[in-house]
């Protein structure tokens, strides 16, 4: 079986040590995973997750009167907070999931997708995805890559035509390296396609449905806070897991069709 995890993982090495405007990254802290997505429904290909972010200022939600404009009522103080995840000796800052079979099969390229990579191989798409996830890591500070307007203020948006302009420029800059064709080969095939000819394909995925995400923890107010008079109500919060390691992590199959059971013990790959 082909280990589609470590396919990518192998290959986004490459690509750290082959484009300069990707160099600052380290690979030990970046964790690659798989979710479960069918193709034909609509949904990310893959994501980039950020696990580095410090704490948020404390604070609390609050409800207003309409007419005079004044605190009803209050939540709990609370933070936000970014999981710990750990993989072997190292902290993870930053996760890219892939979602399978949806992202090997690609079946609605887009047409601007497509007219960034005239002439080239329906594959290059996927080549775009893997860049385009880590080009999203912020090389200055913790956090989601920001985007510049033109007045040079920051957008409240993750992309911008510059952005998918510089992936494009990035691929090309990764093929002209002449890497190994081996290391790409696997971009070549469909879930189909891998499943003929590796048997199957397996990945690196969180045991169970959950994986890190942010989460929110109720505190007590900071000593110097100001504290409006009103009724508080209890914050109701589900319970988070907030420390994320190798035990956390399995290697699976992936089916091209979901199925009501999921297989959760260790696969073998080859
Ligand atoms: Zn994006």
């Amino acid at each position: 079986m082909i280990n589609y995890t470590a396919h990518v993982r192998r290959l986004m090495s490459d690509i750290v040590l082959r484009v300069p405007r990707l160099s600052f990254l380290d690979m030990n802290r970046i964790l690659v995973f798989a979710r479960a997505g069918r193709a034909d429904r609509e949904g990310p290909y893959a994501t980039c997750h950020c696990v580095c972010l410090p704490s948020s200022e404390p604070g609390y939600y609050f409800w207003r009167d309409q007419t005079t404009g004044a605190l009803t009522r209050r939540s709990e103080w609370f933070v936000t907070k970014s999981p710990i995840v750990r993989v072997g000796s190292n902290q993870i800052d930053y996760m890219v999931s892939f979602t399978l079979p949806r992202f090997c099969d690609q079946r609605r390229v887009s047409a601007r997708k497509r007219a960034r990579y005239p002439g080239h191989p329906v594959w290059m798409a996927k080549l775009d995805t893997i860049i385009h996830e880590l080009y999203h890591i912020d090389p200055h500070q913790p956090g989601i890559r920001r985007i510049e307007r033109a007045d040079g203020t920051l957008s409240t948006k993750c992309h911008s035509p510059a952005f998918f302009q510089d992936v494009v420029e990035m691929v090309t800059q990764y093929l002209t390296s002449s890497p190994d064709p081996e290391i790409l080969e696997f971009l070549h095939y469909d879930f189909a396609g891998l499943t003929a000819r590796y048997g199957g394909v397996v990945a690196t995925t969180f045991r169970g449905a959950s994986y890190p995400r942010r989460y929110v923890e109720a505190v007590v107010p900071p000593a110097d806070a100001s504290i409006p008079d009103c009724p508080v109500e209890p914050l109701d919060l589900p319970r988070a897991v907030t420390h994320f390691g190798d035990g956390d992590l399995v290697t699976r199959r992936f089916f091209a069709e979901p199925r009501r059971t999921v297989a959760r013990r260790k696969v073998r790959a080859a």
